[in-house]
């Protein structure tokens, strides 16, 4: 990162090595998104999942070019059942790296998961309307 005051390189210093300016918040304000992800990633994996995607959703509007979150996100959509809002993250990450494996594998599971659903949906329609 770049001091805004004297333009030299701070290497994620919280002060300027060249002019002593405060980066604090800055440095804060950058690694916020990672942070929040992280964060919501551990949520995910402690079960307690909207929360999660809730940090996530936040990381992902923070840094929206992060790949990385976002198919984080996806899968912590997965893992929600929200496959509309995870298709839709996913279909971002896609048109940023259409040959991205874990994209890629996190696609597969969810066309397959709606086509079940799809077909679930089907099977309950159909009874409900033999019953009635
Ligand atoms: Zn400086």
């Amino acid at each position: 990162m770049k001091c805004p005051v004297c333009d030299r390189e701070t290497d994620g210093a919280r002060t300027c090595p060249a002019c002593g300016a405060d980066l604090g918040a800055l440095v804060a304000l950058r690694e916020l998104p990672a942070q929040l992800a992280s964060e919501g990633a551990a949520l995910v994996q402690d079960g307690r999942v909207l929360a999660g995607v809730e940090r996530l959703t936040a990381a992902t509007v923070l840094a929206p070019g992060e790949m990385a979150i976002r198919r984080t996100l996806v899968d912590a959509l997965v893992v929600a059942g929200l496959d509309e809002l995870a298709w839709n993250q996913l279909k971002t990450v896609l048109a940023a790296d259409g040959a991205d494996p874990a994209a890629r594998r996190a696609a597969m599971k969810l066309r397959k998961r709606m086509r079940v659903r799809a077909a679930v949906d089907r099977l309950v329609r159909a009874f409900a309307s033999y019953v009635t």
